[in-house]
């Protein structure tokens, strides 16, 4: 029997799909991820340089009433503008201010109104950039409102800095007398944001190859015992009933697992229903031939007999065909039984004839065996509606000789049958 082949439709890979469906998703769950946490991360470090920023300039504004009690003031000497606090001149006095900057790593400067009179800023020519003049913008948002303000983009000096200024309030007369501003070049916080961003990232696209690897050899693993079970049925389709399925899919306890025992089964049934005969459950006469040419292939000594049941035309008249089935299920049972411990086997050949091949084995052990076959079936009762039915067989059996085919050897066997039959049956004639 030749199965038709499924054949295959399109070049859809089961591979390419599981892949699509597993790695797609993670690596677009992984860029959102990624896009989320970078942003995240610059938020929250701009937020963290901005509270730096304030708690440094509250710092200095304290540490100044501290050191120096009193009111700011401003004095003109000739072409310099002195600040004081109190009595103290401070627009000459670095020490506090730098000493805090440099551990800050910010700069400082204090305004009066609006211009800048102590500052760590300092210009190209490393010179301290006092007396430069705040923005229209500043002065009013800071100055003017008396509010403090956060700047993430702001120009000073020609330079990019993130800025955060606190007016200066006169406890005297409540009105705003200057303001601290403390800076931080943009490009500064910039490529920290980065560099933090960057070992995210980095740890992100880390943590995805790898799954991605897990995800493969995953799929792979599967793809493999798929492709087990469709070489397997390939192999049934094209009629090898022996193929084997890999053990390694029937060990599996899961689903795939559970597939590939049951195509086990399938096989098992198929097989069956190829080689077997469906009434005796013996083997067909197709595989008894098959069976018969491995044995002549493989060169051992064997014999073939035929056996068959007498008078069972008669007998099927008699008793009905029903009860001639329970015969030929019965003979065959026994037939079978009797080649237990002997090597060979027992074949439905046609009707009510049996094949017997019996290897490595000569004519008078098989006769032998024959003999006790015969006088076993001779002997049982076989029970059918509560009758009792008694039944016969005749056996022919030759055996093989070097250089005769295995048709005529069978042909052979067949003659001795008839010889039996013709002698008055109940008989193994050799
Ligand atoms: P002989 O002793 O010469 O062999 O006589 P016979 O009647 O057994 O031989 P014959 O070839 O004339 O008859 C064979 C009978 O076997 C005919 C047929 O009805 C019966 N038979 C063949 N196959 C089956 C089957 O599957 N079931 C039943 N019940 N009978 C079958
Ligand atoms: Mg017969
Ligand atoms: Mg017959």
């Amino acid at each position: 029997m030749k199965l038709t082949r499924v054949t295959k439709k399109g070049n859809r890979s089961f591979y390419i799909e599981f892949l699509a469906m597993t790695l797609l998703p993670l690596i677009v769950c992984g860029i959102v991820m990624m896009t989320v946490c970078s942003r995240s991360v610059r938020d929250s470090m701009t937020v963290e340089a901005k509270d730096n920023l304030k708690n440094v300039a509250l710092s200095v504004l304290a540490a100044y009433d501290h050191a120096y009690p009193g009111e700011y003031d401003a004095k003109l000497d000739g072409e310099a503008i002195r600040l004081y606090k109190g009595d103290a001149l401070i627009s000459e006095e670095y020490d506090m201010i730098d000493s805090i900057a440099e551990k800050s790593s910010l700069e400082i400067s204090i305004f009066y109104y609006d211009t800048r009179l102590i500052t760590t800023l300092r210009d190209a020519s490393e010179e301290r950039m006092i007396k430069s003049v705040a923005s229209e913008k500043l002065v009013d948002e800071v100055f003017r409102n008396k509010m403090s303000k956060f700047y993430d983009n702001v120009d000073i000096g020609g330079g990019k800095y993130y800025a955060y200024y606190e007016p200066i309030i006169s406890a005297f007369s409540g009105e705003c007398v200057g303001m601290i501003g403390v800076a931080k070049p943009v490009d500064e916080l910039r490529s920290n944001i980065n560099r933090s961003v960057n070992t995210n990232l980095v740890v992100m696209v880390l943590a995805i190859a790898i799954t991605s690897v897990f995800i493969m050899m995953f799929a792979n693993n599967l793809v493999r015992v798929v492709k087990f079970m469709l070489d397997f049925m390939k192999k049934l389709a094209d009629n090898k009933l022996d193929a084997k399925l890999d053990a390694r899919v029937v060990q599996r306890e899961d689903e795939l697992g559970e597939m590939g025992r049951n195509l086990n089964s399938l096989q098992i049934a198929l097989r069956r229903l190829i080689e077997r005969d469906v009434l005796t459950g013996l083997f067909n006469r197709r595989s008894a031939e098959k069976r018969i040419d491995q044995i002549e292939e493989s060169g051992v000594k064997y014999c073939v007999a035929i056996g068959d049941i007498d008078h069972f035309k008669k007998f099927n008249d008699t008793f009905g065909h029903e009860c001639g089935d329970v015969v030929l299920r019965e003979v065959a049972h026994l037939l079978n039984a009797g080649m237990n411990g002997r090597d060979g086997f027992v074949a439905r050949w046609g009707g009510e004839e049996f094949l017997l091949v019996y290897e490595n084995c000569d004519i008078e052990k098989a006769r032998g065996a024959l003999m006790e076959i015969r006088q076993a079936l001779h002997d049982k009762d076989v029970e059918y509606n509560g009758q009792i039915h008694k039944v016969t067989m005749t056996f022919g059996a030759a055996e093989k000789e070097p250089g005769i085919a295995i048709n005529h050897l069978i042909r052979k066997a067949d003659d001795k049958l008839y010889e039996g039959k013709q002698g008055g049956r109940d008989r193994v004639i050799i």
